[in-house]
């Protein structure tokens, strides 16, 4: 895996020549096929022609690699956080300690409005009877708001996750408007490790406790040795992600066995 910084020559001009968003995203995937993550990633930051571009973080286990790589190359970068209300105190004290560490100039906390978590969840407890409900209110929504704002979003996304992932590609049209981008798509476990460990970056507190992927305190749980790293995301459930997928700017949902894109 390279993890070097060369600068990628490419620049589209989405205005003219470029046609659809599929049609640029296919471009897109074919120019950079064989390159790295970083040629990926600068090439969304810097080229002027992809619009305004936002990161997602969850500040999860593994999300200080990304956003170490774009606070290399773009530390202005916008970095949208949704903070469900529901997160670890431990993962709110790790997004302040990386927005420092990291000099992030720009990270945006988004949550959903009190009023409409006060009508849809009044007690705090939808989560118990219906996580795509609590999900939709507390992350969807709010994510599909910020980032109307926006003609482009990075997310952490990787093949190795998860079977719904195996297909990640480094650029996805989200239908006319939007491109998402999965600069680490073909990384591995090994190269996260690499690249934390060669960094000196800070992990999340959670991770040395058995929590190898992070959401929300209610639904994630501690993995044993030999299960699954997301199998204590909710744990006992057939859901396996957030369900944030957005087509044509619009937050949509879609069968847990066919879903599932996330920024987590
Ligand atoms: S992960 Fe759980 S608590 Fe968080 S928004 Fe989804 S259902 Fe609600």
């Amino acid at each position: 895996m390279l993890h070097d910084l060369t600068p990628a020559p490419l620049t589209l001009d989405k205005a003219s020549n470029h046609g659809t968003v599929a049609e640029r995203v296919t471009t897109l995937n074919a120019r950079y096929r064989h390159h790295a993550a970083t040629a990926v990633l600068e090439h969304a930051l810097r080229d002027v022609a992809l619009g305004r571009v936002a990161l997602v973080s969850s500040f999860g286990a593994e999300s200080v690699v990304l956003l170490h790589l774009v606070s290399v190359i773009a530390p202005e970068t916008p970095v949208l956080f949704v903070d469900t209300r529901m997160l670890f105190t431990e993962t709110l004290d790790y997004q302040r300690e990386l927005a420092e560490k990291l000099h992030l100039c720009d990270v945006r906390t988004i949550r959903a409005s009190q009023p409409r978590v006060a009508f849809e969840d009044p007690d705090g407890t939808l989560h118990q009877f219906n996580t795509d409900a609590c999900c939709g209110v507390r992350k969807v929504e709010p994510l599909e708001r910020a980032l109307a704002g926006f003609d482009g979003w990075i997310t952490g996304r990787k093949r190795f996750q998860a079977s719904t992932r195996q297909s990640v590609e480094f650029f996805e049209a989200e239908g006319e408007t939007r491109i998402k981008v999965n600069p680490l798509a073909h990384w591995g476990r090994e190269d996260l490790e690499d690249y934390i460990v060669n960094n000196r970056l800070p992990r999340h507190p959670l991770v040395a406790k058995g929590y190898p992927s992070i959401g929300c305190a209610p639904c994630t749980s501690p993995v044993k040795e030999g299960e699954d790293p997301r199998a204590g995301r909710w744990r006992g459930s057939q859901k396996v992600e957030c369900g944030i997928h957005f087509i044509d700017g619009k937050a949509v949902r879609v069968p847990n066995t066919e879903q599932k894109d996330t920024a987590a």
